[in-house]
């Protein structure tokens, strides 16, 4: 994970210091030394994480950390201030100012990395929703990203794991009205509490009796449903090599004790922050997906899905040898239908006639707007006998109940005709069984419409 940090400290030296660090792990480094800098850089660079010194003259940190928040163009870098020791008033000042994290000088390097390894992950997140916000003119995630914190509108439900009562009371006093926190001070049993309840994160302390935190993490990465909840270990001092071990087995981030509220609270934004995310993001590309292969008017499959797709039904019945039929619909006259009654009216009828059509397939038959007024069904595990059969009984579905035009209860007689097909045994194409169910269909039109005609194999 490669990325650019921004490092702002009025002091070179201190400028320096993490610049060495970042390019050892291979992070792209920019340097400001003063508040305007940062923020110029800010808006002109692809910055991805800014560091931040509080103390600096003239503009501050915090005034900085609020410019780069209140501008739309600079609001989704994630900002980690960097504090003197002990100011708990500093880390308060900050989240008002919008930071997304903490650290405290003299800094130290796991817990560096961690915070911005972190942040480029929710960065890397955020900017992918962006970009297909801007694609894709997806109004739902573009007012999502404009709304500030609009993801963090409902509190976040967490699981906390921990056997000792005392840590549980005082974490469960620094959450109150900031999660919907459950607590269960059994491993095992905190374990199938994480599977069974979709939590948003799950935290763990490191301090049990007789048991391995880290076996737990190891489960709940191991588990489809648990696999993508952001963890965060509690830690004690001291247990650096464990936390390591942790990160990789895919903790998301770790807490040393004693436990800060403000850094308790900065560390579950942002890991919550970055599922709400990642959730938004699978679910928008699930949506992308399904309207690429979606008749917009009708709710059937497109063609572009009829072209991909009939070629995996063909060859599965080849190879199973069994059989698979096609037909293909074509409402009679359907010109006049729009002339007598528009375009609206004649859409009308073709949401119908697709409503009809679907309620007359197996779920396995797969129905298609082919384009304009014409519709194919592909029908596996199904012989021409039965195909024809089923091509009337929609043949009279259609022609023997009218359908509805408008809003005063008007109905106009509607027919449609249709060309079945089947697979031939021996050499057979996909282009050969369309073009004998379109021949069909030609037969069906020239011998008087509202019939079906098969193509016997
Ligand atoms: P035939 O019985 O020979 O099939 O006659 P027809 O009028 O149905 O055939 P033709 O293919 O000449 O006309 C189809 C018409 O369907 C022409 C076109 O304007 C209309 N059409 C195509 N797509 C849509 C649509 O999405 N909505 C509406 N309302 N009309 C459409
Ligand atoms: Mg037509
Ligand atoms: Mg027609």
């Amino acid at each position: 994970m490669t990325a650019r940090i921004l490092v702002v400290d009025d002091i070179p030296a201190n400028v320096r210091l993490l610049e060495v660090r970042l390019l050892a792990e291979y992070f792209e480094v920019l340097t400001a030394t003063n508040g305007p800098d940062a923020i110029e850089t800010c808006e002109n660079g692809k910055v991805d994480v800014v560091l931040l010194d509080v103390m600096m003259p003239d503009m501050d940190g915090f005034e900085v950390c609020r410019r780069l928040k209140s501008d739309p163009a600079t609001s989704h870098i994630p900002v980690v201030m960097i504090t003197a020791l002990d100011q708990v008033s500093d880390r308060v000042r900050g989240l008002e100012a919008g930071a997304d994290d903490f650290l405290t000088k003299p800094v130290n390097d796991l817990q560096l990395m961690t915070r911005v390894k972190s942040l480029v992950r929710l960065k890397s997140l955020t900017d992918e929703l962006r970009l297909r916000a801007s694609t894709t003119r997806n109004i739902g995630i573009e007012e999502l990203l404009s709304r500030n914190f609009a993801s963090e509108d409902t509190a976040p439900k967490v699981l906390l794991i921990d056997e000792r009562k005392s840590s549980v009371e005082r974490i469960q006093k620094m959450l109150r009205d900031r999660a919907d926190l459950d607590v269960n001070s059994d491993p095992h049993a905190g374990f199938f509490q994480a599977a069974e309840t979709s939590y948003e994160c799950v935290m763990i302390s490191t301090a049990f009796a007789d048991f391995d935190p880290l076996r737990l993490c190891s489960q709940l990465r191991s588990l489809d449903r648990t696999r993508f909840v952001p963890i965060i270990l509690l830690a004690e001092e001291g247990e650096e090599e464990r936390i390591i071990r942790g990160l990789e087995l895919g903790i998301n981030d770790y807490l040393m004790r004693p436990i800060d509220q403000q850094e308790l609270t900065a560390r579950l934004r942002t890991q919550v922050r970055r599922k709400r995310y990642n959730d938004q993001l699978r679910a928008s590309v699930t949506q992308t997906i399904e309207m690429a292969v979606t008749d917009g008017l009708t709710g059937l499959h497109n063609r572009r899905y009829l072209d991909s797709h009939l070629q995996t039904l063909f060859d599965r019945a080849v190879a199973r040898r069994r059989p698979l039929s096609v037909m293909i619909t074509d409402l009679d006259r359907f010109k006049s239908i729009n002339d007598a009654h528009g375009h609206d009216g004649g859409d009308e009828v073709l949401r119908e006639f697709a409503r009809r059509l679907r309620k007359n397939v197996r779920g396995i038959d797969l129905a298609c707007r082919f384009g304009g007024e014409e519709f194919v069904v592909v029908m596996p595990d199904t012989d021409g006998a039965v195909a024809e059969k089923v091509a009337e009984r929609i043949r009279v579905e259609i022609a023997q109940a009218p359908f509805a035009i408008g809003q005063d209860g008007k109905t106009i007689e509607v027919t449609v005709s249709v060309g079945v097909s089947s697979v031939l045994k021996g050499v057979d194409t996909v282009a050969a069984l369309m073009k004998r169910a379109d021949l069909a269909l030609y037969e069906a039109k020239s011998g008087g419409r509202n019939r079906v005609v098969a193509k016997a194999a």
